[in-house]
């Protein structure tokens, strides 16, 4: 069904952020990532980054890939995140609403089809993504278990990535 890809289909599927690597990044020419936090970059219920995303999010500077954390959390579980370790984020973002990722792509200074959404949830981060016309990277929730408020959200996403699945459109297996 057209509507539900149009809506809900990522560009691309990868297992965890790590396998999103500058190489991966400039063949797609890439030039800024917008990332989710909670089940994304570490578990939901962790508080701080841990040496791998921080090993990541230095890969990407280096290759001058800019970086900006856009989360539904709230503004004390991201700035406590981000704030140490100097990474620019939008916190109570209100995914899949628009507002936050046109002022994403303004912290950036990236034009829309020069940057990417990468995300846990079909519900907020892909589908804000494709309403907002931004190409989007789908990972696998870094934790099974979710915040309370996320659980409405992965029963309709069980049901699309069923859909998903059957039409053979995502190639790995959660
Ligand atoms: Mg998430």
């Amino acid at each position: 069904m057209k509507i539900i890809e149009d809506k809900f289909l990522p560009s691309h599927f990868v297992k965890r952020y790590e396998d999103i690597t500058p190489e991966f990044l400039r063949a797609h020419n890439i030039k800024a990532v917008m990332t989710d936090l909670d089940n994304t970059l570490v578990a939901f219920d962790a508080a701080d980054a841990d040496d791998n995303v921080l090993k990541w999010i230095k890969t990407l500077n280096e290759s001058n890939i800019k970086l900006l954390i856009l989360s539904n959390g709230n503004k004390k579980r991201v700035s406590a995140f981000a704030e140490p370790h100097g990474i620019e984020y939008i916190a109570e973002a209100k995914k899949p609403m628009l507002g936050n990722f046109h002022q994403g792509l303004k912290l950036l200074g990236t034009k829309k089809k020069n940057t990417i959404m990468v995300g846990d949830q079909l519900m907020t981060d892909v589908l804000g993504a494709n309403r907002a016309n931004i190409n989007s990277i789908l990972v696998v929730p870094v934790k099974e278990k979710d915040g309370w408020a996320t659980y409405l959200n992965r029963r309709i996403e069980r049901v699309i990535m069923k859909y998903f699945r059957s039409k053979n459109m995502i190639n790995w297996e959660d």
